[in-house]
């Protein structure tokens, strides 16, 4: 059983098909991307998932359930913003045992919870800052931290390091890497930059106009291309 089964996923807002007719598995473990031009349905294929919008048709099961019509904080799920979305009044340590506090974990398991993360994403000692106190790459981090501190199955990003210049992308992406390995966390990533894709992942889905061009791993989509879509899309690398 994979740990993510996704089947026959449509979107329809008004008469614009956003997501047609998407299959694919993730497995436990994996990093897998979703790779695709801007307004290919790479979001709203990540926020189905998330549950903050409802597929028009199609399946979604995490570890065997299905979780279509369930309110995202049910759904073993969290998610990583392009925009991050710290609270900005709250201290880095808040902002990383915010969920756990909603979840009525007791405050000295939350503050050793917050601190084993800032640990792992290697900001020992920023607990007590603010967001605004610290770099672009730093509130990554937190906002990484935030995304793993309650152990979910499965973290979603959308774009997470669009906003960082080159140097620190790529050191972000192997972080990223290090991260899911030391966690054992399954990603799903969703990016419409070729190179962070191929970089970082297990498999690709390569979208298009809300439909899959294809699915593989980073050889298969260099050396048995399903279309001149693919082919071009993921040559454009500069
Ligand atoms: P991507 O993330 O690949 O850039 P999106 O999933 O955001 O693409 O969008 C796919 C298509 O659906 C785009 O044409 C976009 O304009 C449209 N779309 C996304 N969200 C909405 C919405 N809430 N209402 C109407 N159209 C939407
Ligand atoms: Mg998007």
């Amino acid at each position: 059983m994979s740990l993510l089964h996704v089947s026959g996923l449509t979107k329809e807002f008004g008469d614009l098909v956003a997501v047609d007719d998407v299959d694919f598995d993730v497995e436990d473990g994996e990093f897998v991307s979703i790779l695709g031009p801007s307004g290919s349905g790479k979001s709203t294929v990540l926020r189905m998932v998330a549950g903050f919008e409802e597929p028009t048709a199609g399946t979604i099961a995490l570890e065997g359930e299905e979780i279509v019509g369930k309110p995202p904080f049910e759904r073993d799920v969290n998610m990583v913003f392009q925009d991050l979305a710290l609270f900005p009044h709250l201290t880095v340590a808040e902002n990383i045992g915010y969920g756990l506090k909603q979840q009525g974990v007791p405050k000295a398991e939350r503050r050793e919870r917050s601190e084993r993360m800032l640990e792992m994403v290697r900001l020992e000692g920023y607990g007590d800052r603010t967001p605004a106190e610290l770099s672009g790459g730093e509130q990554q981090r937190v906002a990484l931290a935030r995304a793993l501190v309650n152990e979910p199955a499965l973290v979603l990003f959308d774009e997470p390091l669009s906003s960082l210049d080159r140097k620190l992308r790529q050191h972000m992406q192997t972080e990223l890497q290090r991260i899911q390995t030391e966690t054992d966390t399954t990603f799903l990533y969703v990016t419409h930059d070729q190179e962070v894709a191929l970089a970082v992942s297990d498999r690709l889905i390569v979208l298009n106009d809300g439909g899959t061009q294809q699915i593989g791993t980073v050889e298969d989509l260099y050396e048995d291309p399903a279309s001149r879509f693919v082919a071009d899309f993921i040559g454009d690398v500069n």
